[in-house]
């Protein structure tokens, strides 16, 4: 069993460390906010001052923080690599610009240490059940190294390819899911209007071609489906700033592969526009309301 220093222990990081230790490891956890560190502090971690004091002393960094910028602050200048031991296993589980990821990916392997990006899929319940998907970008020994920590936290833990590869996987697929949430809040705001009832919308396109993760699961037109965040007032779930923030990744990975990305450009306006109407804490699925701003 490892000694872990976990950094960034919020809404996602919360739950992953709980897990690590029903898995057996020992965890030292620290963050910006005192609430979330009580609550690791809680479900056994300790707690360090800092986050030097977090990386020193142990055997494995694990960092869940909001954006690059965070993740480029905690690992560089007086950070993590100042502060670890040689021979520590560095992991970033944010999701982050493919830029910050393998500038710190670069650093971290000049300073001598073997780091993963290995951002996730599968939200709060996923972190709170420890059936997270992970996407890991390094070598092969890297990531060979880090699969059964990663397995205490998740269930399907995929080696993508190397530094950053693990980042282009995770924003490839919540650029489908935010183009997609929009697609289907077009066509069943459409299909009420022209007159189908929305619970027969529902089941009839649930098991037709137009079904997919987001419709099914998560249907952004509260009624059908009374455990999605839309038949509950668009809790989130997975807030519509984080949904834009992964939407805005994806463009800027676009642009640096000028790759066209038509549907994920419209997309990443329309989270845009939702935002700016003040619904960005809401449920992504609240895209909704860009079509129906009334709906109910
Ligand atoms: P969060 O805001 O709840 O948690 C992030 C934590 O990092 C906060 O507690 C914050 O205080 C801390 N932090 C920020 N800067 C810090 C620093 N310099 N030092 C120490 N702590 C610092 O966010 P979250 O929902 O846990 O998401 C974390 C990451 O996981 C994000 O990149 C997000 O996109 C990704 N993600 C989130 C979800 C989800 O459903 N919430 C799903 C998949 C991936």
């Amino acid at each position: 069993m490892a000694r872990i220093g976990f950094i960034g222990v919020g809404n996602m990081g919360g739950p992953m460390v709980r897990n690590l230790i029903r898995a057996g490891h020992s965890l030292k956890v620290f963050d910006l906010s005192e609430e979330a560190v009580n609550f690791a502090v809680q479900s056994g971690a300790r707690a360090a001052s800092s986050v030097r004091q977090a990386a020193g002393g142990v055997e494995v960094v694990v960092t869940m923080l909001p954006v690059g910028a965070n993740v480029r602050e905690v690992f560089l200048n007086d950070g993590v690599l100042a502060a670890a031991a040689a021979g520590t296993l560095l992991m970033d589980a944010s999701t982050i610009d493919v830029e910050s990821a393998q500038a710190v990916h670069a650093a971290a392997e000049e300073a001598g240490f073997e780091m993963l990006d290995a951002p996730v899929s599968g939200g709060v319940p996923g972190a709170e059940a420890g059936t997270l998907t992970f996407m890991c970008g390094g070598s092969a020994g890297t990531f060979a190294k880090a699969k059964p920590i990663l397995e205490g936290m998740g269930q399907n833990i995929v080696h993508c390819g190397g530094p950053g590869m693990g980042q282009v996987t995770k924003i490839c697929n919540n650029m489908i899911a935010g183009v997609t949430t929009l697609a289907v809040s077009e066509a069943l705001v459409m299909g009420e209007k022209l007159g189908v009832d929305r619970q027969i919308l529902y089941d009839v396109i649930s098991t037709s071609t137009g079904r997919s993760h987001i419709f099914n699961n998560a249907c952004p037109m509260p009624g059908p489906l009374p455990c999605a965040a839309s038949s509950n007032g668009f809790k989130p779930g997975f807030a519509a700033k984080l949904m834009l923030k992964d939407m805005r990744l994806s463009q800027a990975a676009a642009q640096s592969a000028a790759t066209a990305t038509p549907l994920g450009a419209v997309a990443t306006a329309a989270f845009a526009m939702h935002i700016e109407n003040g619904h960005g804490e809401l449920d992504s699925t609240s895209i909704i309301k860009l079509i129906k701003p009334d709906v109910s």
